[in-house]
């Protein structure tokens, strides 16, 4: 029969019985179920009841019917049955073959198979869900970056103007600390920033030329007087066999050792922090640093080691010294990208020791020469300079006319947005326009086509313009300048950098 052949390696026991069209079971063999001649099959299990609908075989030729997995019990015995019917002319025979076990192994293996089809269906949602929450993690912080920047700004540069004007010694201290924390929430936002660029791939590395030996000069200078304000010793070690001019990523290099330092500094309130610099290995136009910054300060536990580049970490009992908790997670993305190493070693109220390898190209033609930030000043005997301010947001114009008329040297003018900016220029001559980006109905770039394109008259035509935005991204300052502009600057920017620009550009366009 169809069953057994199919299923002999199971090699079912079988009960047959036979039944009458009125559903009395007239013969039977005790196999499995021990169901009594001539009681109802009915009563027997409800799958039975079918047979009622089965109407009499008046052929000769038998019928037969075929019911796989069939779950048959009653008070003693449960079986899972695939049942046949043969409709005969008098009575119908009932074959049970039981395939419990089969049937439960098969159950077993189609439940694994639906669990991991399951499994894979979840994980694939799962992912999805969790790009999803990425993309929007990372425009949230590029959107958030923005808003909070413009306010930021706005403080920041209160904040110089504040410390310029009389103030008593404890609205100094105030104004300090105000200063302070801003620069410190700016710090806070660059670093999230970084850490989502990092994570969504959008992070290039942008490799330049560079003076080494004035890079380390820098943190030089400004550790120099760190560790003057906090009675330490700090040492500097180059070692003199290493290239004069690097080729690699500057700003980022500079980003990882910077938050080695002021974390070294940070945690130590004695004794001595050494920066040293190695070389490790050489081969044609390539080389590997080795940095190193080791400090005598509170030092970390062992325990503590292995989670130190986790975002957001801070070890507990050093959480009154203010800190993010996301420098190192940056440092250790930052060195990933970088394709270099980081190690630490430390030893509580000891020190700790960071030891960064990063590989740099050098070129092996002669130096150029070294790029000084140049001096510019104000031409002289001609009076006050006429700036106009394009800029929508009332504390920012407040902000940069503030700084400018401070400074004694200028006239200013507001427009609030570039088409009345551009009413402004075609009543009056300006020395230098600084142009925000982002406001409408005519936005900076575009006001800065039509000076440059509209008008026959040089003056209007070639007036310095500086971009102005809190949108940090790389290639902004491209873009203005692609747009026609002569300079850009970021906010928050400092006093001083935007004095510097504005004579640099009065001074370069008095000297054409
Ligand atoms: P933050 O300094 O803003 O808290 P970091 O990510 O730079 O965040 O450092 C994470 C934690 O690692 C710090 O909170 C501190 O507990 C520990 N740490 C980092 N550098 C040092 C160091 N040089 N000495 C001792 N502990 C350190």
């Amino acid at each position: 029969m169809k069953h057994q052949k199919d299923n002999l390696q199971f090699n079912p026991q079988i009960q047959i019985m036979k039944v009458s069209y009125e559903g009395i079971i007239e013969e039977t063999d005790s196999n499995f179920f021990n169901w009594a001649k001539s009681t109802s099959i009915f009563d027997a299990h409800p799958f039975f009841e079918m047979l009622r609908e089965f109407e009499r075989n008046k052929d000769t030729d038998k019928t037969e019917l075929n019911f796989p997995c069939i779950h048959l019990e009653d008070s003693n015995t449960e079986r899972i049955c695939d049942v046949s019917f043969i409709l005969e002319k008098k009575e119908i025979t009932c074959i049970l073959f039981d395939y419990t076990s089969k049937y439960k192994d098969l159950n077993q293996i189609a439940q694994q198979k639906n669990e991991s089809i399951l499994l894979a269906k979840e994980l694939e949602l799962k992912n999805k869900y969790l790009l999803e929450k990425e993309e929007f993690k990372n425009s949230f912080i590029a959107n958030i970056n923005h808003e909070i920047r413009t306010p930021l700004t706005s403080i920041l540069g209160f904040v110089e103007v504040l410390e310029k004007t009389k103030l008593t010694f404890e609205q100094e201290e105030l104004a300090r600390i105000i200063k302070r924390e801003s620069y410190h929430l700016n710090a806070l936002i660059d670093d999230m920033v970084d850490i989502s660029k990092i994570e969504s791939g959008t992070l290039k590395i942008i490799e330049e030329r560079f003076d080494f030996q004035n890079f380390i000069d820098g943190f030089n200078e400004s550790y120099s007087k760190v560790a003057k304000e906090k009675g330490l010793i700090f040492e500097t070690n180059v070692e003199s066999n290493i290239q004069e001019f690097l080729i690699g990523d500057r700003t980022r290099v500079y980003q990882i050792l910077n938050n080695l330092l002021t974390n070294a500094f940070k945690y130590t309130e004695e004794g001595k922090i050494t920066f040293s610099v190695t070389k490790n290995l050489q081969r044609t136009n390539k080389l590997t640093l080795n940095f190193k910054i080791e400090d005598t300060g509170i030092g970390i536990l062992e325990e503590n080691i292995p989670h130190l580049f986790e975002r957001f970490t801070r070890f507990n009992g050093y959480k009154q010294i203010s800190g993010t908790g996301l420098g190192l997670a940056v440092v250790k993305n930052l060195v990933d990208l970088l394709n270099g190493e980081i190690k630490v070693t430390s030893m509580p109220e000891k020190g700790s020791v960071f030891n960064v390898k990063l590989p740099f190209k050098f070129e092996i033609t002669k130096a150029a020469p070294q790029k000084k930030k140049k001096k510019y000043t104000l031409p002289e005997n001609k009076g006050k300079f006429r700036v106009l301010i394009v800029e929508d947001k009332e504390v920012n114009q407040y902000l940069v006319m503030k700084i400018l008329i401070s400074n004694g040297n200028f006239y200013v003018d507001v427009a609030i947005n570039g088409e009345e900016a551009i009413k402004y220029i075609e009543k009056r001559k300006y020395d230098i326009i600084i142009m925000d980006l982002m406001m409408s109905p005519i936005d900076g770039y575009q006001a800065t086509h039509m000076i440059r394109n509209n008008y026959g008259d040089d003056y209007i035509a070639k007036v310095p313009i500086i971009g102005f935005s809190a949108k940090g991204s790389d290639n902004e300052r491209e873009k203005c300048l692609r747009a026609g502009m002569d300079d850009f600057i970021k906010k928050p920017f400092g006093r001083e950098d935007l004095i510097y620009k504005i004579t640099k550009h009065i001074a370069k366009k008095a000297a054409e």
